[in-house]
């Protein structure tokens, strides 16, 4: 998707070796939660330190390592601010990192400001922070956070005790853990497990904390989790391919919502294309969903520069475009004369999708089809992720109050948005589709971008 923002990716190990190493691969491995900010704290006694501007394989140096020892530590890849952040406390020495976004952030910052609390420029990492240290010990902090801070988190914590790992109570953010011969590791996704060698072990509970240290994994409390609502934007578009979210395979995910646009046409009178094409890498998956029911060949027509940044991280409007242009070319010879089927996980402002049909048609194709996985984004997410204004959202141009009530009404809108960006047409998936294909029951998702239900005022 194109407007994500404040998505940010997580790692801790406790290792029987030193660990640094397997941190930055680990958070290599997340480079797509973000790309602006990346470091990593370690613990040997003393806490150590080091955060770059930039990619992780790009900016960490051999004598970084040399510095970062210590056989525990975590890491973080952000688009918006440095992380872990370190602390001296009553605590001890303290390091902190987090994936989320805190919506009452100027609240607790005014009210622990009266408390004579200073803040350097207010990020919520601060805040977290902050609510933790105020307590005499980490579990007591994390607890106090769950209870004082609304939005989403998941974090992990570091200290001469280990590693404290939490989710929100809700369960917004994905936390995993993992373990291998000597090591035991959280991450916000599994691939950072797996692909260092490791098995996994389980998600972490929504509202549970959790302590690793050379004795694994022991859970220091369970909080009570009013519901869950694990962002269904996971599955669609942000986590990586070959990663499983709480106990569900992306790919999986992505093919079955493939298959359900392509269900969809088939149940519509059917629709003639010469091939299904994506546009990479989070279309993939459904283009081959797609494929999958259609029997309508697959095949790649944008050439993926692997060299140019993810568009939706960069931070405002008119880069994102010039490095959507770097990003994708048209590969001509697949697209002459054809008539395409282009298959893409959402359409949040509508510039981009308007882009590639545009580029797709100057490239010669004969007809372009969008469908679209995810239904029409109506709503801003207040929880981290997503586009933060109704001004924003491509499909509140044409619905400018409440939900689409009707097939008939989603019909009227893809037939605009077509119109908008020049394709021939647009199809999304209907949110029960977009449920069903998940394969999540709808009560444990937070769906609120789509039908403004905020999981946290309902039960
Ligand atoms: S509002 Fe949308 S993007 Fe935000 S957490 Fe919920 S599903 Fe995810």
């Amino acid at each position: 998707m194109k407007s994500l923002q404040d998505n940010c990716g997580l790692f801790g190990l406790y290792s029987d070796a030193e660990c640094a190493h397997d941190i930055f691969q680990g958070i290599d491995l997340l480079q797509h939660r973000g790309q602006e900010f990346c470091g990593i704290s370690t613990f040997d006694g003393s806490m150590h330190q080091i955060s770059h501007y930039g990619k992780v394989a790009n900016t960490f140096r051999d004598q970084d390592f040399k510095y970062l020892r210590g056989r525990c530590g975590i890491g973080h890849v952000s688009l918006w601010e440095r992380q872990p952040v370190m602390w001296q406390c009553q605590i001890g020495e303290i390091a902190v990192a987090f994936s989320g976004n805190i919506t009452n952030a100027k609240e607790l910052i005014s009210s622990m400001k009266m408390r004579g609390k200073a803040f350097y420029r207010g990020y919520n990492i601060e805040v977290i922070s902050k609510v933790i240290m105020e307590e005499p010990d980490v579990v007591s902090g994390l607890q106090a956070l769950a209870e004082k801070v609304k939005g989403a988190y998941s974090l992990v914590v570091l200290t001469k005790a280990g590693i404290h790992a939490a989710r929100d109570v809700y369960g917004f953010r994905p936390l995993i853990l993992g373990q291998g011969p000597g090591r035991h590791v959280v991450a916000s996704e599994s691939r950072a497990i797996q692909n260092l060698e490791m098995e996994l072990f389980r998600d972490v509970r929504p509202g549970e904390i959790i302590l690793i240290n050379d004795k694994g994994f022991e859970t220091m409390a369970q909080l009570d989790s009013p519901r869950t609502a694990h962002c269904a934007f996971e599955w669609a578009y942000t986590a990586s391919l070959d990663s499983i979210i709480d106990g569900v395979h992306v790919q999986e995910a992505r093919n079955n919502l493939g298959e359900s646009l392509a269900k969809r046409d088939i149940e519509e009178g059917g629709l003639e294309a010469d091939i299904v094409a994506a546009v990479p890498m989070s279309g993939i998956g459904h283009a081959l969903g797609y494929h999958k029911r259609s029997r309508i060949n697959y095949q790649e027509v944008f050439l993926y520069n692997r060299y140019a940044d993810r568009s939706y991280t960069q931070s405002s409007q008119p880069a994102r475009q010039k490095m959507a242009k770097r990003k994708l070319s048209v590969l001509h010879y697949a697209v002459k004369g054809k008539r395409i089927v282009l298959c893409d996980d959402s359409i949040v402002r509508g510039t981009q999708i308007l882009h590639k049909v545009r580029d797709l048609k100057k490239g010669g194709a004969k007809e372009v089809h969008v469908r679209i996985a995810c239904p029409p984004l109506m709503y801003p997410c207040d929880f981290g992720i997503s586009t933060r204004t109704y001004e924003e959202l491509a499909a509140r141009r044409y619905i400018k109050t409440g939900n689409i009530t009707s097939l008939e009404q989603l019909r009227d809108l893809e037939a605009r948005m077509a119109d908008e960006i020049g394709a021939d047409s647009v199809k999304y998936n209907t949110l029960d589709a977009f449920v069903a294909a998940m394969g999540i029951p709808k009560e444990d998702l937070c769906l609120m971008c789509f039908d403004g239900k905020n999981p946290t005022e309902t039960k």
